[in-house]
Formats: structure tokens, sequence, C-alpha cells
């Protein structure tokens, strides 16, 4: 027997378990769509053992010891935004916009030529959002970066970006991402989604496109045959109720249209913004997030840990956890979690740090691009840095 077998043997044994949770336990192993009133037990009761088994159970169904990542690098045009989303560590607003960058497309394009002859498959573009930022500059600049690197998957904005510009040039959110797919736009991140219900919305993200207004730009751009990713910004002043209510709207759509690929939670955190009174989640609530966002997204292929917001270690720890994907090498590009104090200030792994990370916990590392086809196995991959140090001895100490 398997030691994820064994695992869910152990649940399906164990009489201390209340009637309620065995019940949601034999539906997964079936295979049956939990409720939202099972998740919102799953969250109230579910304990980090028994929903790390299921969890494992389903991401070892779907993907095997498999576990995606990506060779990419972000490009932030600016942080000086609009808005003041209070969980924002990173935004300058207007007034204080000296203390913050405003690139050009030149400055942008010179960012992306950098990577010329390094074998990156993606660029991730997000960043505040301003008026100079409109429809004309992101179609130039897609055309522009798709002109000198045609092969380069442009990810790019999120519906917030998106609804800004397009009310700001009066175009239909169908025309406006029509225009974007045309200008090259090949893929858009998940990021924008924080928690869609209004009640904690208003309040953490005011002013923002909505919850619906977030879901239906998905939806139009899927409905162009594209696809997208999702994200939830969990651990601040949501309820549980919050957190099911927010993924039950996204798997409504992706049964609608099927065109998100990856579920990425996203770790609230505290440092220099409007909300650093209110405590972070623990890293057990973040696993049993995690967890429980697998069990219940049972129509996205893949969940994402993404690793400069959450720690290599934690990140690691959530392969076991549902998680098959750890995201890309970023190459310190991304400003967004560091800013806000997450453990990994210069976000950057080299392909052979990723590699090792995912070996190091029994996973095969695959590296995939934007799209998920796989670009190479590095199971068996020795690295040249590697056959350097052969000639090494174990310490006897550790191998007896
Ligand atoms: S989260 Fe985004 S939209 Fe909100 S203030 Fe920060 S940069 Fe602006």
């Amino acid at each position: 027997m398997t030691l994820t077998a064994r695992r869910i043997d152990h649940i399906l044994q164990d009489k201390t378990l209340s009637a309620p949770l065995q019940a949601i336990a034999e539906k997964i192993l079936n295979d049956e769509r939990i409720t939202p009133e099972e998740g919102q037990l799953l969250f109230e009761k579910g304990e980090l053992g028994y929903l790390g088994a299921l969890a494992n159970y389903q991401r070892e169904k779907r993907h095997g010891n498999r576990t995606y990542f990506n060779r990419n690098f972000h490009v932030e045009p600016t942080n000086v935004c609009l808005y003041t989303c209070t969980f924002c560590s990173y935004s300058r607003l207007i007034k204080k916009r000296e203390e913050g960058w405003e690139y050009s497309l030149e400055d942008i394009l010179d960012i992306v030529k950098k990577y010329d002859g390094e074998p990156v498959t993606e660029v991730h573009i997000v960043g505040g959002v301003l008026p100079q930022y409109d429809v004309k500059f992101y179609t130039e600049l897609f055309k522009a970066i798709k002109k000198h690197r045609p092969d380069l998957h442009v990810k790019a904005l999120t519906p917030v970006e998106y609804h800004y510009i397009f009310k700001k040039d009066k175009v239909t959110y169908e025309e406006g991402m029509r225009i974007m797919k045309e200008a090259g736009l090949d893929s858009m991140p998940g990021g924008g989604a924080e928690i869609f219900h209004p009640e904690i919305r208003d309040q953490i993200a005011g002013g923002k496109c909505s919850g619906e207004q977030w879901l239906r730009i998905h939806e139009i751009w899927h409905e162009l045959g594209m696809r997208s990713n999702a994200t939830m910004l969990y651990g601040h002043i949501e309820r549980f109720e919050h957190r099911i209510d927010h993924l039950e709207k996204l798997r409504q759509l992706q049964d609608k249209t099927g065109g998100f690929q990856t579920f990425i939670p996203l770790k609230f955190r505290n440092q220099d913004n409007q909300m650093s009174h209110v405590p972070e989640s623990t890293v057990v609530e973040d696993m049993r997030n995690y967890a429980i966002s697998r069990l219940y997204l049972d129509n996205f292929d893949h969940i994402k840990a993404y690793w400069p917001m959450i720690g290599r270690n934690v990140a690691q720890m959530l392969l076991s956890f549902g998680v098959d994907d750890i995201d890309g090498t970023i190459d310190d590009t991304t400003k967004i979690y560091s800013m806000a104090g997450s453990e990994e200030q210069t976000p950057a792994m080299s392909t052979r740090d990723l590699v090792n990370l995912i070996r190091r916990v029994g996973r095969e590392p695959i590296e995939r691009d934007t799209l998920y086809n796989v670009i190479q196995d590095y199971t068996d991959h020795v690295f040249e840095e590697d056959e350097q140090f052969k000639g090494y001895t174990a310490l006897p100490v550790v191998n007896r």
C-alpha cells in the first residue's frame, strides 16, 4: 500500500472523525463534488492531517509526482496607483509619485531585451493603475514585445487595469479584450481578485473593479478561446464564508468556460500597509487553505504556490497539500510581495535551485510553458554544477 493510500485508509478508519467529515472524505475519494456547506465545514473543522491527506490524494491522482515550474521574469511598469487598497504595500499614491517608478515603453522594452538569449518563456506584466498606461500604451507595448521576441508569452494585466483603461477609452469589455488579443496578449494572470464578496472587497479594495466585473472580464477572455489564472487574497479580515463564496464563484465560471488553468491562493502580508494591525495567518492555516482550495476547485487542473509570497520552505511543504506548481524563476523582478514583508526579499531562483527544491521532497520537476506544455522533464537531469561535486564523499555519520 502506498503512503497516500495508507493516509487515506487511516482517515476512513478513524472512529473519532465526525460523520459529516467522514462523508466528505468519501465524496472526495469518489470524485464527487463537495457543496458550499461542506466546504465551509472543512474550513471550520477540517484538521491539517485530514485535509492534507485528501488534497494530496487529489493532487497525485491528477499529476502523480509531477511538479511544474516555468522560467519567467516580471515587469512592473509602475508602482504609482490611483487606488488605495488597504492591503497594498507596493503602491505609492499619486501625490507621492516621486517615491515610485513610472517606466516608459522604451524602459520596459529595455528590460525585456535584457533577457535576449536567455531561455525564459514568459514575461509577466502587472503594476499600478495610472492614466498614461491606457489602451494605446499597452497595445503598443504588447506589439513591440511580440515584434522583438515573438516566442515570448505575454501574460499581462488583470481586470483591475482592463476595467479602468476600457472605461477611460470608452470601449466595451468585449471590444477591449479583442483589441488586446490582437495586439499580442497571450494570457491573463490571476491577480486583482482579492475577495469577491462586496462586504470585504469594499473595505480592502474599494473603487477598483467589482468581483462581478473581474469574473466577467475573465469570462469574455475565455470566450475568445484564451486562458487565464485566478487568485484569492486570504488571511486578513475575511471570514471562511467569504472564502467559500469566492471559490464557488470561480468554480461556477470554470464550469461555464473551462478557461482557468491554475488557482493561486495569495497570503495577506502585513508590512507597511494600512492593515499592518491585522495579524497574518499561521502556516497551518495557510496549508489548510491550500488543501481546501484543491478539494473545492475540482474543475481546476492546477493549484499553485507562489513561492516569492509564501516562501520557498512552505512552498516545498505545500507540494504535499494539493499544490502541483510553484511558479517560476522570477529573477528578482517583482517587488509586490517583498515590499509587503514576505520572507523572500530578493526573489530569484536558478533553474537548478527550483529543480532541487522540488526533488528534495520526492517530486518530479517539470519545466512547463505558460499553457502547461512540457518543455523539459528534469527528474533525472544532471546539472553541470552537480557533476563538479561528484567527487565529494558523503558524511559517514549521515549515511549510517
Ligand atoms: S493592489 Fe493594485 S490596484 Fe490596489 S493599490 Fe495596489 S497596485 Fe493599486
